[in-house]
């Protein structure tokens, strides 16, 4: 069994081939298009067709390409959330940068954390900060 990656809401597979495919769109922008991301952690290559280019330092919104739910974290800000399963079918959630440029990810399980990219610093606090401080971040 493959690594695989499926959407947190309607569990549907969104790597397709050698791609995780999400559904993008620039905030307060129309610019909108589909995203190819690389399913290995810590690779921050991103393609997309020539029209549709992403803006470094830009904020988007991830979509679901099958059910159009919206894959930004409502409880993390600027964090977008998809769910990862092992080859031993464990589950993990995986969250990404809904910014342009920043690279960091973030395989949670329960309690287990394990950060990656040279960002990753900047939201690592989300994870780390007790349940009950969490509202004062
Ligand atoms: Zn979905």
């Amino acid at each position: 069994m493959a690594v695989e990656y499926v959407c947190k809401i309607c569990r549907g597979h969104l790597k397709v081939k050698t791609s995780i495919v999400l559904a993008a769109s620039k905030m307060n922008s129309s610019k909108r298009g589909l995203v190819f991301l690389d399913p290995e952690i810590g690779n921050y290559t991103k393609t997309t067709h020539p029209a549709f280019t992403i803006d470094e330092g830009a904020e988007y919104i991830y979509t679901c390409p099958i059910c159009h739910s919206q894959l930004n974290s409502a409880k993390y800000n600027h964090l977008v959330r998809i769910i990862m399963i092992d080859e031993t079918g464990k589950e993990f959630d995986i969250y990404f940068s809904d910014i342009a440029g920043e690279k960091c990810t973030y395989k949670i399980s329960g309690t287990d954390i394990e950060q990656k990219g040279p960002d990753s610093k900047k939201y690592v606090n989300y994870f780390e900060v007790p349940e009950e401080d969490r509202k004062y971040l």
